[in-house]
C-alpha cells in the first residue's frame, strides 16, 4: 500500500481528534450509529438569507437566499466522499486534503504548494465519509488487486432469493435494499438505504438530511460527490443533471478526451 493511501474510519476519526487549523463538526450519525464529519476550513459567509431557494428563485432574485455579491464573499467548495462503502478513492482524496490542509503534506509527506495556495482562497467543506456504514461493511483499504467481481460483492452486495451478485445497476430494483439483501454491500447504510438514490423531498436516511442541511447551511457554490470503482486510470465524470452550463461544457470536454483514451467497463 503506498504511504498517502489512507480510506478508513479510523483515519477519519484520528484527523478529528487532531485538526488544529479545521473547524471539525460531528454532524450527526448514521443508521448504523457511526459518526459523520466536515472538516471545515475558511471563514463561513454571512448569507444575508431572508427566504428559503425556492421562495427567493419565485422572486427571481437567488440573493435573498444567498447573497454571493459581498466583497468580502468567499467561494464555498464541498467535497464529499465514501457515498459508496467499496469506491474509496474519494475517501483517500478527501483524508490527504485534510492531511495537507493540517500540516502542508500529504500522508506521503509530499507538499501540495499550489494545492494549498489555491485553497487558502476559498472555504472548504470535506466530508471525508457520508456513509460510514459501508465503509464498515468493507474489509479493504483499497481495491487494487481484487476483480470486478470482488467489487461487485463488496460495493453492491448479494441478493437473499438466490445469492447471486446484486450487480449495477440492477441493486437499485429494491429500495431500501435490506431485505431483499442476502449480503449487505457498501452501497447502502445500515438500514439498506443507498443515499444516491434517497427520496430527494422524503428523505428516508438520517446521512441524506445531514447533506441537506449543510447544503443549505452554507450554500455551497461548488459541490463535487466523489464516487469510485472505474477501472481505468483516467478520472470518468458522470454528466451532472442540474449543474450550471460552465461546469457541464468542461466536464464534455473531459468526457471527449476520456473516450478518446479509455472504456470504461465498471461504473458505479
Ligand atoms: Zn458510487
Amino acid at each position: 500500500m503506498q504511504p498517502y493511501w489512507k480510506s478508513s474510519l479510523a483515519d477519519a476519526e484520528a484527523l478529528a481528534k487532531t485538526a488544529t487549523k479545521a473547524e471539525v463538526f460531528m454532524l450527526g450519525q448514521s443508521a448504523g450509529g457511526r459518526n459523520i464529519y466536515m472538516f471545515f476550513y475558511g471563514k463561513k459567509n454571512e448569507l444575508g438569507r431572508t427566504a428559503n431557494l425556492s421562495s427567493a428563485l419565485g422572486a427571481r432574485n437567488p440573493a435573498f437566499y444567498a447573497d454571493k455579491d459581498a466583497e468580502d464573499y468567499r467561494p464555498t467548495v464541498f467535497l464529499a466522499g465514501g457515498i459508496h462503502g467499496a469506491e474509496f478513492e474519494g475517501s483517500m482524496a478527501v483524508l490527504n486534503f485534510i492531511k495537507i490542509m493540517e500540516t502542508g503534506t500529504d500522508f506521503a509527506g509530499m507538499p501540495h504548494t499550489d494545492l494549498q495556495a489555491a485553497a487558502a482562497q476559498v472555504n472548504l467543506m470535506l466530508v471525508p465519509f457520508c456513509n460510514p456504514d459501508g465503509r464498515a461493511r468493507v474489509p479493504f483499504e483499497s481495491m487494487a488487486g481484487k476483480s470486478l467481481k470482488d467489487l461487485r460483492y463488496y460495493d453492491q452486495g448479494t441478493w437473499k432469493e438466490n445469492g447471486a451478485l446484486c450487480g449495477w445497476p440492477d441493486c437499485k430494483a429494491a429500495h431500501p435494499i435490506k431485505g431483499a439483501a442476502d449480503f449487505l454491500g457498501g452501497y447502502f447504510n445500515d438500514d439498506g438505504i443507498n443515499l444516491m438514490h434517497d427520496n430527494s423531498f422524503l428523505p428516508m436516511a438520517e446521512e441524506t438530511k445531514i447533506l441537506y442541511r449543510l447544503t443549505e447551511e452554507y450554500a455551497p457554490d461548488f459541490t463535487v460527490l466523489l464516487h469510485g470503482g472505474d477501472n481505468c486510470e483516467a478520472n470518468y465524470f458522470l454528466k451532472p443533471a442540474y449543474a450550471p452550463l460552465c461546469v457541464k461544457k468542461t466536464i464534455m470536454e473531459f468526457e471527449e478526451r476520456f473516450e478518446a483514451e479509455c472504456t470504461p467497463m465498471s461504473l458505479s
